[in-house]
């Protein structure tokens, strides 16, 4: 189900960008590299204060603010939206890294035999 306030943020921005493309701009975040959504916070930091010099900001924070699922991961709109916890596609493997193997426990592949 979708929301109208998402997909209104969505058409204003996806109008804003073809109207930059039109004129032969584009966003600062259009730069080729993916420093607006870099592992490190610093560089994100950094590359936020880009969003200054953007004219269509209004309409990517908007966007953000109202997408579904959350974005939880990069700046938009000069904001970092990145968790304190990055989850986004990392597989949580603690369970088993913190598992303590039973070693006294044997299977019949560890049994010697002695015929
Ligand atoms: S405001 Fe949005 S579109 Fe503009 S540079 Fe920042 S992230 Fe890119």
């Amino acid at each position: 189900m979708s929301d109208p306030d998402a997909d209104d943020a969505m058409r204003a921005l996806s109008a804003a960008l073809l109207s930059m493309l039109e004129q032969d701009t584009t966003p600062p975040c259009a730069d080729g590299t993916d420093r607006w959504t870099d592992d490190s916070a610093a560089v994100r930091a950094k590359v936020a204060l880009r969003c200054d010099d953007c004219p269509i900001r209004e309409r990517c924070h908007d966007f953000a603010n109202t997408a579904r699922p959350p974005i939880t991961f990069g700046v938009y709109g000069g904001t970092d939206r990145t968790a304190t916890t990055k989850r986004h596609g990392v597989v949580d493997l603690s369970p088993v890294a913190n598992a303590t193997p039973d070693l006294t426990q044997t299977t019949t592949d560890d049994r010697v035999s002695d015929d």
